[in-house]
């Protein structure tokens, strides 16, 4: 006979111990509401984890913070401590055999001339096209922007292999904030190598010199009662219950981090109408390599994008760059973003990635790998596509009757940073304890 569940009550649970988990117990804890956090690995960070692997450090690919939100800046900074660098964004793109910088439609001086011929004059062609219908799709998004140059050499090619599905598939919803669009003085001043202004989202970053791991880490010491190795059976919405293999929790408020299909899933019951919009959710896994080198990575930049499709990989960083604490003195440790979305025969792809980081000019030779590990992300890239925002219209409602906050990149279901993760943990706390002074 299986042992008896106990009964115990709660007024919060939270559910993953990643940025969002953490950042909903800690606001949480300052707003003075008892909240138990339960974290399904045995250690708290989610994506944003340190590897320690023969003395060189590995995050999960390349995990830099972006912070604008000056409180969330000062909690993160107040978190880590004076154990941080701050370094200025330097990456590249490798294409047609040279270096450009990033972004590629405002630094197209470098490449071939018939490239940078086709880029600007497409770019012009779209610039001066009279007003159209609103892009529907990221590929159209690309055409209206950027013009068929920069659309064909760069953004058509690097996102396919990025997002593991077509632009075509992607609604141009999702592109406002995250693809930076270029001025015509930009693209014009980029092509003729007269580029000063660095453009994007990203152009400073925040990175603890021991790697990403440490920032959940310090987070999970500060909460101090992370419960790991714990995660629901089941979820019961319309009694608010929490089935643990040993005891069943009573809620008042329910946050979830975990990705909204498994926790959907996790459901005892789910009307029809959501089962269908659940199904219809979709995301991308991806493989990475971690890669070891015997001597320092040769091209001092953070990472590399890499369009075209003859190359296995679509993004190659450099953690040692990030920070030299990452690898051993004279060593470097790298990230491999692989484009295939099945698992690789490493006795095939390792020897094919070497020779390009050779023909790319980071190592002298193949035979400086020391090691490269074959990793998985089981949920990447949230797809945004046709039926994306239909599904989600039907979901929120239900999860709201239910008192479920599902948040986070992978709970709301978007494309975030993790200073977005950090900020919603704090709008889930502050939802959480609104909900529990209306009842
Ligand atoms: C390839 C890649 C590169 C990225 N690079 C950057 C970058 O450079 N900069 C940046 O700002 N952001 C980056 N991100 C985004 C960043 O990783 C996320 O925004 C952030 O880590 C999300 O945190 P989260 O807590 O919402 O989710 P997660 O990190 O997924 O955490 C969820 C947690 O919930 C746990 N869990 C799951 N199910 C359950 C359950 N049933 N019960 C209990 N626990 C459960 C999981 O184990 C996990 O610990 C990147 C993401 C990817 C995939």
């Amino acid at each position: 006979m299986p042992a008896p569940l106990t009964p115990s009550k709660t007024p919060v649970v939270v559910l993953g111990a990643g940025l969002t988990g953490l950042s909903a117990a800690l606001h949480l804890r300052d707003l003075a509401v008892e909240h138990r956090l339960l974290e399904k690995l045995p250690h708290p960070g989610g994506h944003a984890i340190t590897v320690e692997d023969s003395g060189f450090r590995f995050d999960r690919t390349g995990h830099l913070l972006h912070l604008r939100d000056p409180e969330m800046r000062a909690r993160v900074l107040g978190w880590l401590g004076e154990d941080v660098v701050e370094v200025e964004r330097n990456s590249v793109i490798w294409s047609n055999g040279v270096y450009t910088a990033y972004p590629f439609q405002a630094n197209t001086f470098g490449l071939p001339p018939e490239v940078a011929y086709e880029c600007v004059m497409g770019f012009l062609r779209a610039h001066y096209a009279p007003p159209g219908a609103e892009p529907k799709n990221f590929e159209e998004f690309c055409l209206t922007h950027f013009g068929e140059g920069i659309s064909r050499h760069f953004m058509i090619p690097y996102n396919s292999r990025l997002w593991g599905v077509h632009p075509r598939e992607i609604t141009s919803a999702w592109c406002q904030r995250f693809v930076p669009l270029p001025k015509l003085e930009d693209v014009i001043a980029g092509a003729v190598g007269a580029s000063e202004r660095k453009l994007g989202y990203n152009t400073h970053f925040v990175y603890p010199r021991l790697g990403i791991g440490e920032l959940p880490l310090a987070m999970a010491r500060e909460h101090g009662r992370v419960e790991l190795s714990r995660s629901p059976r089941s979820i019961d919405p319309s009694r608010r219950l929490v089935t643990l293999d040993d005891e069943v929790v009573q809620f008042d408020a329910l946050i979830s981090s975990a990705p909204l299909p498994s926790l959907l899933a996790s459901f005892t019951e789910l009307p029809p109408p959501v089962a269908e919009a659940a199904s219809k959710l979709r995301c991308t896994h991806l493989y990475y390599l971690d890669v070891a080198l015997d001597a320092p990575c040769a091209q001092p930049v953070h990472w590399i994008y890499v369009p075209e499709e003859k190359y296995p990989f679509y993004r190659v960083g450099c953690y040692s760059h990030f920070s030299a604490a990452m690898a051993p003195p004279g060593k470097a440790g790298l990230y491999v973003e692989l484009t295939d979305r099945q698992e690789p025969d490493l006795t095939r792809l390792v020897p094919e990635v070497a020779a390009a980081l050779t023909e790319m000019g980071l190592v002298s030779a193949p035979s400086a790998l020391l090691f490269a590990r074959l990793r998985r992300i089981d949920f990447a890239y949230v797809i945004f596509d046709h039926d994306y925002f239909a599904a989600l219209d039907v979901i929120r409602p239900f999860l709201e009757r239910s008192r479920v906050i599902s948040a986070g990149r992978y709970g709301a279901w978007n494309y975030s940073s993790m200073e977005d993760a950090l900020i919603f943990g704090r709008e889930a706390a502050a939802t959480a304890r609104a909900l529990l002074d209306q009842s």
